[in-house]
């Protein structure tokens, strides 16, 4: 772009989460990286030492790769900046100081390692020498490096300033989510990303308005520009003029006079004018995202996401921290059900702590991720179980199974959670004796034989962001594919048709839990094919309720039926774009 000018430019992505926020930009190249910091003892100090020359090792190959990549496409003079990052890998003084600083203060290697190199930084920073300055800053990013490679945490994320601010940066990792500046965040722009990725959904559930997948926003905009995130229309107006600041702070009042409308009404229940129910529960990682759900009118928890909570952790959770995080969840939905998620890590969900023994694949989505991952680390998955047992105690919590691929998966988790029971009991430990369990719907090969996990199964939740991803082959997190990942793609439909056949002959319930139920736009669709029970981000709530209660059961299995004999997803779309502003009519 014509970065020196101030002059308003247009760009147009995919609208990720609804909202309109103008602020200054904070653009990020790289974040902030996590530096975990605990006690260690003499015992654990060797291993320590051996994690440290192991990572030493690795960010010396690592930053060879580079070298060489360098030297091939640009020349050897280039390529002979990374002599010196590499003669900080072999700087006795940082090495040896290091291990130092971890005897004399009984702290783990990362934050002695970290600690000396930033005391090194700081020294050579005040010299009044640019040479020597530039060490500093070649120590600063192998440093960096040697932190992502001690602790698994990615390079590229995202840090934000202590003012309000629009975040624009090329992409933000589930795991840096938690490193975003919350208070201070406007809204969200990225380069990469589509409507499901995690950073989304984390986005939506606290309201930020977002824009993603604009390919390259990051070189567009500057740190001095000014931007207006429309996350309605999915555009980002840069530097916008004064009219432009005029229309949308109309289209803003607009809005929030209807949000603040649907609010009331999203205290009442969740019935269709012809008194067809409908369970509208919410998506949540936290119990602080409970309350929120309790305050909107949640009928409960369709999805608690359990992962998140331990991303950002230096070591595996206990069974106690699983029991408190859920009970505190439980709790706050006071006696609603509660559908808890065991882990789905893997894919795009990477934990930081290496002790979960987790590596990168070249198809992480189709990958050692979620229940392969836990039947074949069962220690880690039979703790989390206890853990959600015991707060079973406390509520009506139900148990889901993300990523089964078929019965047999299905019944060794059902097995473990059997041990994990048996456990209980033996030690005297209470929980829910009647406690259920489900499989997600989330891959193909489950929901085509999907008849074959109603026997170990209280329930079916369909996990349409995976599912439409494999069916569709459409990487969810890809965003030069994006515009191929169609929720009412007929393939599609006729999948959660047959899916809610299934459920229905074995008399199960039928939930949608991905984004597609959380987009007020399909929720006739979804409820006219016989989905009872959806389940949305917490901010998605009102809107959703909105549309359930402003149409009629029969309206919508008409549109099931028309949309489901509809060759063409567009066209099912935009009927379905017709009806919902129907419905909104009176607002406008
Ligand atoms: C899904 O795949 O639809 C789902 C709800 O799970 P996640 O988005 O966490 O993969
Ligand atoms: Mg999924």
């Amino acid at each position: 772009m014509d970065s020196n000018s101030s002059e308003e430019h247009q760009y147009v992505g995919i609208a990720a989460s609804p909202g309109i926020a103008h602020g200054s930009v904070s653009l990020i190249r790289e974040k902030a990286i996590f530096v975990p910091k605990y006690k260690v003892d003499e015992e654990q100090m060797k291993g320590e030492v051996s994690r440290f020359e192991n990572a030493l090792v690795e960010t010396r190959k690592q930053i060879q790769d580079i070298q060489e990549a360098i030297r091939e496409s640009l020349g050897e003079d280039e390529a002979r900046i990374f002599d010196a990052h590499l003669l900080v890998l072999e700087d006795n003084a940082l090495i040896d100081e290091s291990i130092r600083e971890m005897k004399a203060t009984h702290e783990n290697i990362e934050a002695s390692v970290w600690a000396v190199g930033n005391r090194f930084i700081e020294a050579l920073a005040k010299i009044d020498d640019e040479y020597l300055r530039e060490r500093a800053s070649d120590i600063r990013d192998v440093l960096r490096r040697l932190l992502s490679n001690l602790t698994g945490q990615s390079l590229e994320g995202v840090e934000g300033p202590d003012e309000k601010h629009v975040l624009v940066a090329h992409d933000i990792a589930p795991s840096d989510s938690a490193s975003v500046n919350k208070e201070h965040l406007l809204g969200l722009v990225t380069d990469a990303g589509s409507k499901t990725s995690h950073t989304v959904i984390v986005a939506r559930s606290m309201n930020i308005p977002a824009v993603v997948g604009l390919g390259d926003i990051t070189q567009k905009v500057r740190p001095e520009d000014v931007v207006l995130v429309d996350g309605y229309e999915g555009r980002v107006i840069v530097n916008p003029s004064a009219d432009t600041l005029l229309k949308y702070g109309k289209l803003k009042d607009e809005r929030t006079s209807i949000e603040e409308r649907m609010l009331v009404l999203s205290k009442e229940a969740s019935l269709t004018q012809d008194g067809y129910q409908v369970q509208l529960m919410a998506n949540i990682e936290s119990a602080a995202e409970a309350k929120k759900a309790v305050e909107l009118g949640a009928d409960g928890v369709g999805l608690f996401r359990t992962e998140f909570l331990f991303m950002n952790v230096h070591s595996l959770p206990t069974e106690e921290e699983h029991f408190q995080a859920y009970r505190d969840s439980v709790e706050a939905m006071d006696g609603a059900p509660v559908v808890i998620r065991t882990l789905d890590l893997g894919g795009d969900k990477m934990p930081s702590s290496s002790e979960y023994d987790m590596v990168e694949e070249s198809n992480p989505f189709l990958g050692y991720r979620a229940i392969r991952y836990c039947l074949g680390h069962t220690d880690v998955f039979l703790t989390q179980l206890r853990g959600l047992l015991r707060a079973s105690a406390y509520g009506d919590v139900r148990i889901m199974y993300p990523m089964i691929s078929g019965a047999f998966e299905l019944e060794q988790a059902n097995d473990l959670l059997e041990q994990a029971k048996a456990e209980l009991r033996e030690e005297g430990i209470p929980f829910n004796e009647g406690i259920t369990s489900g499989a997600m719907i989330e891959i193909p090969s489950a929901a085509i034989a999907c008849d074959t996990l109603v026997e170990g199964s209280s329930f079916f939740s369909i996990g349409t962001n995976d599912l439409i991803q494999y069916m569709m082959a459409v990487d969810r997190l890809n965003d030069r594919v994006a515009h191929l990942y169609e929720p009412t793609h007929p393939a599609v439909l006729r999948t959660l048709d047959m899916i809610v056949k299934a459920a229905k002959s074995g008399d199960l319930g039928v939930s949608v839990c991905g984004e597609m139920a959380g987009d007020p736009v399909l929720v006739p669709l979804l409820v006219g094919l016989g989905i009872d029970t959806l389940s949305v981000t917490v901010g998605a709530l009102p809107n959703v309720k909105y549309v359930v209660q402003n149409m009629r059961i029969e309206e919508a299995r008409e549109l099931a039926k028309e949309a489901l004999s509809e060759p063409d997803g567009s066209k099912t779309y935009e009927r379905l774009l017709e009806f919902y502003n129907s419905r909104m009519a009176e607002f406008y």
